[in-house]
C-alpha cells in the first residue's frame, strides 16, 4: 500500500476523533481556532512529500518550536548547555513550578517550558537577533519565510503568568543571564510561529536524515546530534505522556498546544500530524491517534 493510501485511510479512521478533546484555550488567542480540523504530511528522506486533510492550513507551533531553539542552542553552546538544563524526563505537566523549585532553577529538559525559556536565554547570549535565526532556519529547510502570529503572542504575554514566575525562579537561583522580560519575548514569539504539516515535516526532515536535509544533502547538524535531539524527543517530547506516546507510537515526537505533533521515523522519513483539539495532556487527540495508526500500520518503529 502506498503511503498516500494509508495517510488517506488514516484521516478517514480518526475522523470521528477530530474535534474531541478541548483546544488551549489558556491562550485566549488559540481558544478562537476551530477544533475541527485535521491534517497530515509526510517529507521522505528522497524528498517526496504526502499530504492529507488540511495539511496546508497554518497553525500555531506553539512547544514544536522548542526542538528548534535547541537544535540552534546545542549548535553554539554544545555540552556546555547541560549544565544549565537536564537531560531526563519531567514526569510533570509542562508548566510545573514544583519541580523547578526543588531542583534549585535547573529545568529537567529542554523540551518543558522551563527548559525552553532557559533555551531562549542562551540564544540571546549566542545571536543577536534570535527570533531572526529562528525564522531563517526555518526557511532554510521549507524555502518559505515564516511569520509570527502577533496576536497569539501577545496573547501569550498578556496571560503567561506561570511562564513569568518560571523564568523570575530561574533568575533568582542565577541560571538565567537576561532579563525575565527580554528572554520571555523570545520565548513568546518562537512558540507563536505559524506553519502547516507540510512545512513542519519538511523542517524537521534533517532529524530523518542522521543531521542533513534531505535532497540536498547540506548538513544541519552533526549525526550524534540529530540521534541527540531524538534521544530527547522521545523520552521527553510529549508532556508527561512521553512512556505512553512510547509504548503506543514508538517514534521520537514533539507535541504542542497548537495540537501538531511532529513526529521522526529515523533515515526514512519527517511526519507531521495536527487537529487543535487537545486531551488531558496537552497533546492532540487525533494526531496521536493519527501516528499510533501509522506506525501499526507501516511497522516503523525505532523498537
Ligand atoms: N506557549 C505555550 C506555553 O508557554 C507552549 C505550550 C506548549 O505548546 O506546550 O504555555
Amino acid at each position: 500500500m502506498s503511503l498516500q493510501s494509508i495517510i488517506d485511510d488514516i484521516a478517514a479512521e480518526v475522523a470521528p476523533l477530530v474535534g474531541q478533546g478541548k483546544v488551549a484555550d489558556y491562550i485566549p488567542a488559540l481558544a478562537c481556532v476551530d477544533p475541527c480540523q485535521f491534517g497530515m504530511a509526510i517529507y521522505t528522506k528522497d524528498g517526496q512529500i504526502y499530504q492529507t486533510g488540511d495539511a496546508q492550513t497554518s497553525f500555531s507551533i506553539q512547544s514544536i518550536s522548542k526542538v528548534l531553539g535547541l537544535t540552534l542552542a546545542i549548535d553554539h553552546h554544545g555540552r556546555q548547555l547541560w549544565t544549565r538544563v537536564g537531560l531526563e524526563p519531567s514526569g510533570d505537566p509542562f508548566n510545573s513550578l514544583v519541580q523547578l523549585e526543588f531542583e534549585r532553577g535547573v529545568p529537567r529538559n529542554p523540551l518543558i517550558n522551563a527548559g525552553a525559556i532557559l533555551v531562549a536565554d542562551t540564544l540571546l547570549e549566542a545571536y543577536d537577533e534570535p527570533l531572526e535565526q529562528l525564522l531563517s532556519f526555518i526557511e532554510q529547510q521549507t524555502g518559505s519565510e515564516p511569520t509570527i502570529d502577533s496576536d497569539v503572542a501577545e496573547s501569550e504575554k498578556a496571560t503567561g503568568f506561570r511562564n513569568e514566575a518560571m523564568a523570575s525562579l530561574m533568575k533568582s537561583f542565577g541560571n538565567l543571564q537576561h532579563p525575565v522580560d527580554q528572554v520571555l519575548d523570545v520565548y513568546f514569539k518562537q512558540c507563536s510561529i505559524v506553519s502547516t504539516c507540510v512545512q513542519l515535516a519538511q523542517t524537521f526532515g534533517f532529524l530523518a536524515c542522521d543531521g542533513c536535509q534531505p535532497v540536498s544533502g547540506h548538513q544541519v547538524v552533526t549525526s550524534r546530534r540529530a540521534r541527540r535531539i531524538n534521544a530527547l524527543m522521545l523520552t521527553c517530547g510529549t508532556y508527561d505522556r512521553a512512556g505512553e506516546f512510547a509504548f503506543e507510537v514508538g517514534l521520537p515526537a514533539k507535541s504542542g498546544v497548537g495540537g501538531g505533533i511532529v513526529a521522526i521515523v529515523p533515515n526514512q522519513m519527517a511526519i507531521c500530524a495536527w487537529s487543535p483539539a487537545l486531551g488531558e495532556s496537552g497533546n492532540s487527540v487525533a494526531a496521536t491517534e493519527a501516528l499510533r495508526l501509522f506506525t501499526q500500520r507501516t511497522g516503523l518503529s525505532i523498537f
